[in-house]
């Protein structure tokens, strides 16, 4: 039996988790839940799962929330605030912890259960976007294992050898091949980007997420940061990691290797599958996944990242190769100009913008231990929303002109 804390369990992640735990009582037990505000499902989680312990980060919320429990006949007992997040990411009778808050948010409770040395399931890819050298040495100090969950690295993650030690080189690793599906503005003509809304950048056509990684999709500064969560899990160098386009997300990431072999994972796009081999690794377990046709799939296609299109990938790659805290910035910059977009208070076309000022602002210093991280992450959310000015109507010029250079370097 193992037993699990699931950090963020009414989200896109957490919801398809409970549904993998659902179908095999017999392997998994659910001791701890989280949220941050969303009471109706949670308690709707409580009833199936019946947990020791569930936890709302807002006190307001969890006060209410208490009360409902207790009208339930439940036995949970009812937590709040960040702290009550680390606790249950380190109980000792968890064994496995599945880390999928959205953001920086879930950096404290992901880096307790690493170092608590718990299987953790990663999802969080912003641990490792902002604290990735801290992150994996926490990991490797205190025994913790490492799972990816999301789908490019858990794909990544198979396509290795069974006895991956870190050491790409020493495997015969030539390059990793991330795959992006280029979102749901891949084709739209440039002269449209100008009046994007939150709706149409969060209508993924292949995968069904959380509000801030589908516009992070839809800009590919998600895939920009899981270029920075690839170079973390795999020690890879920015220069042996690719981007390639693939609009069906059929193949989920590829190894290439130097005798010429590219070794992929493939399978329908449903968060149920990296889910399911991190949860029961190294066995294999039903999900209720349909098998893939790759017949009905017909035709695969794969392409180049327009970069001029996407400004958000190269400055992903930019911090990555500044080093020290660029990445923190760059998330944390991130963050925000998602948050102020979907609250319709910055334009689509001032994502990249906004991040780009605030990365030559703030000085992103090495980050060394969790507080530097923290006032790091907070220096530059200041200044992400400070930064305002009409919006450009074009996402040329200036913007595309730094990625020609940071490409081709
Ligand atoms: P979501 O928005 O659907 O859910 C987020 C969860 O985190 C919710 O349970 C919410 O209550 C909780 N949460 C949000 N803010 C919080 C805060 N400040 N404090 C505590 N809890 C908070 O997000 P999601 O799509 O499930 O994504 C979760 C993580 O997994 C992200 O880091 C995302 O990048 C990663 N991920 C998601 C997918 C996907 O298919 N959804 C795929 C790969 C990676
Ligand atoms: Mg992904």
């Amino acid at each position: 039996m193992q037993n699990l804390t699931i950090l963020g369990s009414t989200g896109s992640i957490g919801v398809n988790t409970l549904d993998v735990v659902a179908r095999h009582p017999q392997r998994f037990r659910i001791v701890a839940l989280t949220a941050k505000s969303r009471t109706d499902v949670l308690l709707r989680q409580c009833k199936q799962f019946t947990p020791q312990f569930a936890v709302l980060t807002d006190a307001e919320a969890a006060k209410a929330f208490e009360q409902s429990v207790k009208e339930a006949g439940l036995s949970t007992r009812v937590l709040c605030g960040v702290e009550a997040l680390e606790k249950v990411a380190r109980l000792p009778q968890v064994d496995t912890v599945m880390a999928a808050i959205v953001g920086i948010a879930g950096l404290r409770p992901t880096l307790a259960a690493a170092g608590s040395g718990k299987k953790v399931l990663l999802a969080n890819k912003e641990s490792l976007v902002t604290a990735g050298g801290l992150f994996m040495d926490t990991v490797r100090s205190h025994g913790a294992t490492l799972l990816p969950i999301d789908s490019e690295h858990n794909a990544v993650f198979q396509s290795l050898p069974r006895d991956f030690d870190g050491n790409l080189a020493r495997c015969g690793v030539r390059r990793i091949l991330l795959t992006a599906s280029g979102g749901p503005f891949r084709t739209l003509p440039l002269d449209q980007f100008e009046g994007i809304t939150p709706d149409q950048a969060c209508a993924h056509p292949n995968w069904v997420m959380g509000r801030k990684i589908s516009v992070d999709s839809a800009t590919m500064m998600n895939k920009g940061l899981e270029v920075i969560e690839a170079h973390w899990l795999f020690g890879a160098p920015p220069q042996s990691i690719e981007v390639v386009v693939h609009p069906e997300s059929i193949v989920h990431s590829m190894v290439a290797y130097v005798d010429g072999s590219v070794i992929a994972q493939l399978g329908n796009p449903d968060m149920r599958t990296p889910i399911a081999h991190a949860l029961a690794y190294p066995e294999r377990i039903t999900n209720g996944v349909d098998i893939l046709d790759l017949t009905a799939a017909g035709t695969l296609h794969f392409e180049k990242p327009d970069w001029g299109r996407f400004p958000c990938l190269a400055l992903a790659f930019e911090a990555l190769r500044a080093g020290n805290g660029a990445a923190t910035v760059l998330n944390a910059a991130n963050e925000v100009a998602v948050e102020r977009f979907l609250e319709q208070k910055l334009k689509y076309l001032d994502i990249p913008h906004l991040i780009e000022a605030v990365l030559t602002t703030v000085h992103a210093s090495a980050a060394h231990s969790l507080d530097d991280v923290l006032a790091l992450d907070h220096e530059a959310r200041e200044q992400a929303w400070q930064w305002g000015r009409p919006s450009n109507t074009a996402i040329g010029g200036r913007v595309a002109g730094t990625i020609a250079v940071v490409v081709q370097s």
